[in-house]
């Protein structure tokens, strides 16, 4: 007989969440240390969303999106989650970029990145001054209609190459482009120029489980493989439950951690929103998906220290459609060490590139695999440059595309990052359509990423909280 994955669930909870997502993990953390009873719902066979990772045969442990986040993370985890899991998280200082404008290796900081745009790139002092304080005084409140664009056109005019430096990792690290509002560029930018860039020490699947066992201690129940049909809304707009895997369970709100768009149109329904709200939402853009290509050493094989993260490009200029064509001639590698695993012999590679899900999904499944295996091998001809002997140490080699994303997670499009900026308004304003009902999740750029994602969940958390429990009732 199947397994039930509802075995043993309550009739009702005051809160479900729907999705195991950064922000979904840690909503659901921060609603269950509250004293509320929560239910966590998980599609897949494993928590984490896009923060996971899996295994293959041979021992080899892959990470998705375990590439680098700001220092940031350490307050939010030791605030929001436990100080053990604040404590594994340590610096990359190895950045580097490889393009036919310049090479050179950073620890993507103020300081360092100060002393690169003075030193190498000419720029007057002046100038890179006021641009980081330009950059670092933004916040969601000001004028929105500044692009990033027009942000360096100001300050670097005519600089393509130090638009490149400025914008490519940025991009990588959360889809945005020249055209995107100038604050979401400064906001993501300057949380990484306060400290430079970190990652967990340990890898996913050993955050995710410390994760795991501190919701169980706060008295979350998990359930994996339950993926959430509906969201069910009265007539007078009030959420009343969640129908999962056939079953119906009632509760008093739900935070969705979900794309915004399906929460929205597939899960409540357009009949349950006003007609404009709806516009709204169909009007958001959903950001772009990536390719991943990951490559397994034998067991106990290295290779020369090549820096923990690589910008690599063969494209002059940042060039937008470059980096999303099929064609790909920019990719990130990131160099896994065994340090990543303390006690490991594990030497690992994974490249991202980013990527359009039209691209991908409408490809016969011959023309799928063929298209995959291309990527795999235009991508060693590229690392072989880092790694001359690439090919005798590879022991496992496999590529991820925008229909696997879509597959895992239930992005529309495979999104890597959630929306565009308007993505943003829609999940802030969705509880004034319907009472009780939340999304925490990347959208609008900036509440994307690890960061993003942790934080967004713990903002809206406090929003449920404020629904669930109002003042006036606790005084
Ligand atoms: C290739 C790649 C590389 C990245 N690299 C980095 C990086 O280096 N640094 C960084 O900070 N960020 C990175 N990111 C982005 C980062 O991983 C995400 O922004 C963040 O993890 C998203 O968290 P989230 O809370 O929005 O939820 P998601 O991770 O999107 O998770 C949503 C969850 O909801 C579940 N779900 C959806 N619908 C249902 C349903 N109906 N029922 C039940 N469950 C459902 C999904 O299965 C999923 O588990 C990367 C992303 C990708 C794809």
């Amino acid at each position: 007989m199947a397994k039930d994955f509802l075995a043993g669930v309550r009739d009702s909870y005051d809160i479900v969440v729907i999705g195991s997502g950064l922000a979904g993990l840690t909503g659901a953390n921060v609603l269950a240390k509250a004293g509320y009873s929560v239910l966590l719902l998980e599609h897949h066979y494993q928590l984490g969303g896009m923060a996971t990772w899996f295994k293959r045969r041979g021992g080899h442990i892959f990470d998705i999106s375990l590439h680098g986040f700001p220092h940031g993370m350490i307050k939010s985890c030791r605030k929001y989650w436990t100080q053990e899991i604040a404590d594994k998280i340590v610096q990359l200082k190895g950045i580097r970029f490889e393009n036919p404008q310049f090479s050179l290796e950073t620890t993507f900081n103020r300081e360092d990145f100060t002393r690169l745009l003075i030193e190498k790139f000419q720029v007057e002092p002046q100038a890179v001054n006021d641009f980081f304080d330009t950059a670092r005084s933004m916040n969601f409140y000001d004028d929105q209609s500044m692009t990033t664009r027009e942000l360096f056109n100001k300050f670097f005019p005519g600089r393509d190459d130090v638009v490149r430096l400025l914008m490519e990792p940025i991009t990588y690290a959360n889809g945005s482009t020249l055209d995107d509002p100038a604050i979401t560029y400064g906001i993501v930018f300057s949380n990484f120029m306060s400290k430079g860039v970190y990652t967990f020490q340990g890898g996913t699947d050993a955050l995710v489980l410390q994760m795991k066992d501190e919701m169980i201690r706060n008295g979350v129940d998990l359930r994996i493989r339950s993926l959430v049909e509906k969201i069910e809304v009265d007539k007078d707009r009030n959420v009343t439950g969640v129908v999962v895997n056939g079953k119906r369970i009632g509760c008093r709100a739900v935070l969705s951690n979900s794309n915004i768009k399906s929460t929205i149109l597939k899960m409540v329904g357009e009949d349950k929103f006003d007609s404009d709200f709806v516009e709204e939402t169909k009007a958001v853009r959903v950001n772009n998906s990536s390719c991943q290509v990951y490559f397994g050493l034998k067991p106990g094989v290295g290779f020369d220290y090549c820096g923990d993260l690589l910008f690599h490009s063969e494209h002059r200029g940042f060039d937008i459609d470059a980096m999303l064509s099929k064609d790909v001639s920019s990719r990130t590698f990131s160099f896994y060490y065994p340090e990543t695993r303390p006690g490991s012999d594990r030497w690992l590679i994974v490249s991202s590139t980013n990527a359009r899900y039209e691209d991908w999904a409408n490809l016969s499944e011959e023309q799928y695999e063929k298209d995959k295996q291309d990527l795999c091998d235009t991508t060693i001809d590229c690392l072989e440059q880092y790694v001359p002997d690439i090919r005798e140490k590879l022991d496992w080699v496999e590529a991820a595309t925008p229909r696997t994303f879509k597959y895992y997670t239930r992005h529309m499009h495979g999104a890597s990052f959630g929306t565009k900026f308007e993505g943003l308004k829609v999940s802030q304003t969705l509880p004034h359509q319907i009472h009780g009902l939340h999304h925490a999740g990347s959208v609008g750029i900036i509440m994307s990423g690890w960061l993003g994602a942790v934080n967004y969940g713990v903002i809206v958390a406090n929003e449920v909280d404020k629904y669930l429990t109002p003042k006036e009732a606790t005084v």
